[in-house]
């Protein structure tokens, strides 16, 4: 495949088929309902003013508001920003949750501005966006931004809008009406899906690797440790550790904090070959995607992949995968937790009612796992694949809401 735009409407095209959507719907939702591309003049602390660009796609809003993140990378490129709300489309929609699809960013690189510039430019998206509020256009955070950068985007919007609307803004810090657990929201959900999968397949407290130690993976493995699985091997951008016996996971993230990276754990080896191809019977991709190919598809040992980072199984390997018997949970399901908890953070604002940890978590749990469910009782139905049966039932409550609109 070309690129990521052209595997999310792959996937859009193999669900319409598989449900006899109707080609008008089929090409509404193949291209964003709206897409902004715009400029941010900043100013630079040497005196010069550098122009940035911009985009915001709105992917469809007939199922709600259209939300979610803002990513900011130097090489990003439009049909991400398309691809990513389609997805955003699809998620809100699989997970039951009244929103529509939208994606920001910024072809920017963070880590070469300073703390004034990478303000100035964040606050300069958000008026130039100029999006309008909780019930229309919800941006949040994704690569390059996060809870500093969503709190600069709320002041902007509230001093624009003249009054407080927490819930204009997603990711945002606690104390300016985020949500308890977002940051462990999307791991969360990974560990909830992955036991729910193991269990099925008769792999509860089986060994687990782990594929990228960041936000997701970590808080993943940690979970899923704490659920008596055994994590044996981890790896990040610098490299791999593993210990058959199981590894120390706490210790392991005290040891990431302190030295920025996973190897040189002690008490662990440094894993040998390709973590994807390690001895294990449940793998989590949770780092990039595009990670297993048809290049070494065939080469996994593990009977479930749990898709943690977005779309990290090619279209190609996941026919290859399929046909050998391994279970594939995939991205739209089970890294649904973070957009799970982002509409719980929009509902806590608009309702002023802020709940505690374990509410979050169980609320977290119950809705992913029917997700899960609804995803593979469509599969059973349709006859096709997890994936295919999640995108077939996201489809199906988009097509209804456009039906109920007169849209269709
Ligand atoms: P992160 O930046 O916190 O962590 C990424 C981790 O992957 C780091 O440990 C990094 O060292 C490692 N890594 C990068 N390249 C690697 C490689 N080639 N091999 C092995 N490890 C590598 O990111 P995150 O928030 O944990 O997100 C991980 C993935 O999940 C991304 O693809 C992201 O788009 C996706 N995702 C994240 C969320 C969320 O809520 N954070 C939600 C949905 C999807």
């Amino acid at each position: 495949m070309k690129n990521v735009w052209e595997e999310a409407r792959h996937n859009l095209r193999l669900a319409a088929e598989a449900m006899n959507l109707e080609p008008e719907i089929l090409n509404r939702l193949s291209t964003p309902m709206r897409f902004l591309e715009f400029t941010i003049p900043v100013r630079l602390d040497d005196g010069r003013k550098e122009i940035f660009t911009a985009y915001r796609s709105w992917h469809q809003d007939a199922t709600g508001p259209a939300k979610d993140g803002t990513r900011v990378k130097p090489d990003l490129t439009p049909e991400e920003i398309k691809a990513l709300s389609l997805f955003m489309s699809i998620k809100h929609a699989v997970a039951g949750i009244p929103a529509g699809g939208g994606k920001g960013g910024i072809k920017a690189d963070p880590s070469k501005l300073s703390e004034g510039e990478y303000e100035r430019l964040i606050r300069g998206f958000m008026r130039r966006l100029a999006p309008k509020g909780a019930w229309v256009d919800v941006p949040g955070a994704d690569l390059g931004t996060g809870p500093r950068a969503m709190a600069w985007m709320l002041d902007e919007y509230e001093q624009m809008a003249g009054f407080h609307s927490p819930a204009a803004v997603s990711d945002k810090p606690f104390e300016l009406g985020g949500s308890r657990g977002g940051f462990e929201a999307t791991g969360w959900g990974v560990a909830f899906c992955a036991d729910r999968a193991a269990r099925e397949l008769g792999l509860k407290g089986s060994r687990v690797a782990v594929q990228g130690f960041g936000q997701v993976g970590s808080v993943a493995a940690a979970s899923l440790k704490e659920m008596g699985y055994k994590i044996v091997a981890v790896s990040d951008f610098h490299g791999a550790v593993a210990d058959p016996a199981g590894l120390d996971i706490p210790a392991l993230l005290r040891h990431v904090a302190e030295t920025g990276r996973a190897p040189g754990f002690p008490g662990a080896s440094a894993a040998r070959g390709d973590i994807l191809e390690c001895d294990c019977e449940i793998l989590i991709p949770a780092a990039v995607q595009d990670v297993v190919t048809a290049a070494n598809a065939d080469r996994l040992k593990a009977r479930l992949v749990v898709e943690a980072a977005n779309a990290p199984v090619s279209p190609e390997a996941d026919e290859l995968l399929r046909k050998r018997g391994v279970c594939l949970v995939p991205d739209v399901v089970a890294n649904c937790g973070g957009a799970i908890v982002c509409d719980f953070e929009r509902a806590q604002g608009l309702a002023n009612d802020y709940w505690p940890l374990e509410t979050v978590r169980a609320k977290l749990r119950e809705r992913i796992l029917a997700a899960y469910e609804e995803s593979k009782a469509k599969s059973r139905e349709t006859g096709v694949s997890l994936r295919l049966g999640a995108w077939v039932n996201a489809l199906a409550r988009i097509r209804a809401a456009m039906a109920w609109r007169g849209w269709n």
